[in-house]
């Protein structure tokens, strides 16, 4: 039977979680390593920071209510409420019971992330001609939640940060690099205890990581 919170193979990121429960040390920064996962816990009010220190990297982005990991971050939920697929500053991000879970506070990017494309996962790259395991962001969720003791009880749509998809007036879409600079941060205050998970896009087989399809860490920290 279909499991969602089993992953379909496995790497470091089951190694790395930033503490038993996910809970972060304040304004410290973490490293989210180059093709792996990381949860954290968030309180209300706090603010997560995510910065793309070389440019080219986009952060796939999950959030849970760490009181019921059903209830989670919808981009669906997101675009009914924002009449957009483009979310900017001082929007807010919602739930799928339709609850306000973040507002970007801060982006210093030209605003161009995605909300429309699935994480990638073992299938796309079987897809794309893999024979082998190859990183994903799917499995990058799923371990990142097993490293403090939680399990996924569903794959959300991510909030895919810095995902460069533009859609033509036809619906047709493309992927592109980044449109992001090195050292772009975006900042999401909390309105929710929740249980944020964060990917190193390992996607290297198409350009949304730059041009040379080079995956690089991610850092963030949280604050008060
Ligand atoms: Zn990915």
């Amino acid at each position: 039977m279909f499991d969602p919170g089993k992953p379909d193979g496995t790497n470091d990121t089951l190694k790395i979680g930033i503490s038993n429960d996910g809970k972060p040390s304040l304004d410290h920064f973490y490293k989210v390593p180059a093709r792996c996962g990381i949860a954290v816990k968030l309180e209300k009010n706090q603010t997560i920071q995510i910065e793309n220190r070389f440019g080219t990297q986009v952060c796939d982005f999950w959030a849970f209510n760490s009181h019921n990991l059903h209830e989670h971050l919808s981009m669906e939920h997101v675009h009914t409420s924002l009449g957009s697929v483009l979310p900017k500053i001082g929007d807010s991000l919602v739930s799928n019971t339709r609850k306000k879970m973040f507002t970007i506070i801060e982006d210093t990017s030209e605003g161009f992330h995605d909300t429309i494309i699935a994480s990638c996962d073992h299938h796309r790259y079987q897809e794309l001609g893999c024979k082998d395991y190859h990183d994903n962001c799917v499995d990058n969720l799923r371990m990142a939640l097993i490293a403090i003791g939680k399990k996924a009880p569903a794959i959300p749509s991510p909030f895919n940060i810095w995902m460069n998809i533009p859609i033509d007036q036809n619906g047709r879409i493309e992927w592109l690099p980044p449109r992001a600079k090195p050292k772009d941060i975006i900042k999401l205050k909390s309105h929710m205890e929740s249980i944020a998970v964060m990917s190193s896009c390992p996607q290297d087989l198409t350009p949304i990581n730059g041009e040379n399809c080079k995956i690089q860490d991610v850092y963030f920290k949280v604050f008060n």
